[in-house]
């Protein structure tokens, strides 16, 4: 095979454009075949030489992989077979060969035929070959196969296209672009749906005009590109307007869209008409404050009826004793009779002051001033004092308290909160579980206290269970059952700031089981 680095030159080249040939006559054999060598071992370059009139001169390896000719079929062929029927009918191969002569060389992309007829996207370079003295000898050509990058942008460029499409079509959100000054650039079928502008009636035109005349003079639009400028990112929900002068609540991301080398190109903004989603938040907030407002009367309701209570049976006793003391010179006082009534009215003054009690620590745990008192306490022997405290109503109530509090459990906890933590758990089984079986339990379980109230009494609907801790809530009607539904709920404040939790397990008309875990406290030292 002859190519024109055969040809030996002797001196520099001359500045014309096009390459010389630079090996010299001093070349020894060995680097003037290694150059041929490589050349022809090159797989991933077409490298040829076409003479004069454009024949194929030389042909490497890598020529013969990309156009699948092969050397001895295409030496001495025109170079235009490898162009499409078309280019070679506008006479583009010899154009290029003529540039080439003017200028030196040519460099195109563009799809060139491999042997079989198949097209391929080629990376052209044409060079001319001259000699020392300036004179053409031939044109050197390296092609490589672009096709796969080539598909690759294509396949960008559609799914760019398709993504493009997919964004103007959008309805449900107004997506646009601005640049970097505010100005709207592009516009979507939901910004024009949202928005009400035909995208010639706005781009071009600056952003801050959907804002309300307040929000422009306070500068709002600015302050928000500001934002996501210096942010990445600036997001809020707020009032727009339409063309037509309407508000709407819109729900509104603005982007900073940086090019790589980090200068702001502009602003992606995406807006959500949220107006009904505000009126129906609107209608839930007010539905809710409706539900407060009756919660609260309901419980104003019940509330003076359970103060009210203890007080008739306070006022027959007081009215009584009065007249027996009244009706009796001191000696002959029914002594035994008058106990029994100031026991009886004892009781009441002290259900009463329990009410208000609740009602005061409701108002503490509302207003963050549930405050703990940790001692080193023992948890059983505060169940068995409590137990026994409440003998008599169990008695009364016709059920029995089982204690199961095999040994000790110390802990810091508030003496005075676990009573009532107790108290209120067992008065709730006597209250729901009268006529049956109690029984309480006081033992350590990984490291926790575990305190658990079960009784066999009415139990509580599955739907329900969720709220019974919940200020106020009741399970029962208050018809057959008194209580202000505060006890749960003081319940659990308790147990929680003493970083516990209490859970309930009921099942209706079986019974309950209140169980409180606690974790033992910090010395009061460290607490
Ligand atoms: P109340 O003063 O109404 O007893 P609580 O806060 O102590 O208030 O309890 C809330 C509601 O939980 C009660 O009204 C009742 O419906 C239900 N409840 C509490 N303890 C029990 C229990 N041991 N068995 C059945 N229901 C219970």
């Amino acid at each position: 095979m002859r190519s024109p680095l055969d040809d030996r030159m002797e001196s520099e080249p001359p500045g014309s454009g096009g390459i010389t040939y630079a090996v010299s006559r001093d070349n020894s054999p060995d680097v003037d075949a290694q150059l041929r060598l490589l050349i022809d071992s090159v797989r991933d370059y077409a490298i040829l030489t076409l003479d004069l009139e454009g024949h194929v001169s030389s042909w490497n390896a890598g020529a013969e992989r990309i156009k699948g000719y092969r050397a001895e079929e295409i030496l001495g062929q025109h170079f235009s077979r490898f162009y499409p029927p078309d280019d070679v009918a506008r006479g583009k191969p010899q154009a290029e060969l003529e540039l080439v002569r003017r200028e030196g060389r040519f460099e195109e992309e563009g799809w060139r035929l491999r042997k079989d007829g198949s097209r391929f996207w080629a990376s052209v370079v044409i060079t001319a070959l001259r000699d020392t003295q300036g004179v053409m000898r031939g044109f050197g050509k390296v092609t490589r196969d672009f096709t796969e990058r080539k598909l690759a942008q294509e396949r960008l460029l559609q799914s760019e296209e398709r993504f493009r499409l997919l964004v103007e079509s959008i309805q449900d959100y107004a997506i646009y672009m601005l640049d970097p000054e505010g100005r709207v650039t592009t516009w979507n079928a939901g910004a024009e749906r949202i928005k009400n502008y035909r995208a010639e009636e706005i781009l071009g035109q600056h952003f801050s005009r959907f804002y309300p005349p307040e929000d422009v003079a306070r500068n709002k639009p600015q302050r928000a590109l500001q934002q996501a400028a210096e942010e990445g990112r600036f997001e809020e929900e707020a009032w727009r307007i339409r063309k037509d002068g309407t508000r709407f609540w819109a729900s509104v991301i603005i982007t900073a869209l940086y090019d790589p080398q980090g200068t702001l190109r502009g602003f992606a903004k995406v807006t959500r008409d949220f107006t009904q989603h505000k009126q129906t938040q609107e209608r839930r907030e007010l539905e809710m404050l409706r539900d407060a407002v009756l919660a609260r009367d309901e419980f104003l309701s019940v509330a003076s009826h359970e103060l009210k209570t203890p007080l008739t049976p306070l006022q027959l006793k007081l009215t009584s004793l009065l007249r027996v003391v009244e009706g009796h010179p001191e000696a002959t006082l029914p002594v035994g009779r008058l106990a029994r009534d100031l026991d009886v009215a004892r009781r009441q003054v002290r259900k009463l002051a329990d009410l208000i009690e609740d009602l005061l620590d409701v108002s503490r745990i509302s207003m963050g001033q549930l405050r703990l008192d940790r001692t080193p306490i023992d948890l059983t022997a505060l169940a068995r004092e409590v137990v026994t405290r409440y003998t008599p109503q169990a008695v009364q109530a016709g059920s029995t308290v089982e204690l199961e509090a095999p040994a000790p459990i110390p802990g810091n906890w508030d003496r005075g909160r676990m009573e009532q933590v107790l108290t209120n758990l067992l008065t709730n089984a006597l209250k729901y579980g009268a006529g049956k079986p109690i029984r309480v339990r006081v033992r350590m379980d990984s490291g926790l206290a575990l305190l658990t109230v079960q009784d066999e009494g009415i139990g509580i609907a599955p739907e329900k269970q969720p709220r019974v801790f919940e200020r106020f809530v009741r399970a029962v009607s208050e018809r057959n059952y008194g209580g202000l539904g505060l006890g749960l709920f003081i319940t659990q404040q308790i147990v929680e700031a003493h970083g516990g939790i209490v859970q309930v397990r009921s099942t209706l008309g079986q019974g309950s089981s209140f169980t409180v875990l606690l974790p033992p406290g910090l010395t009061p030292k460290e607490d």
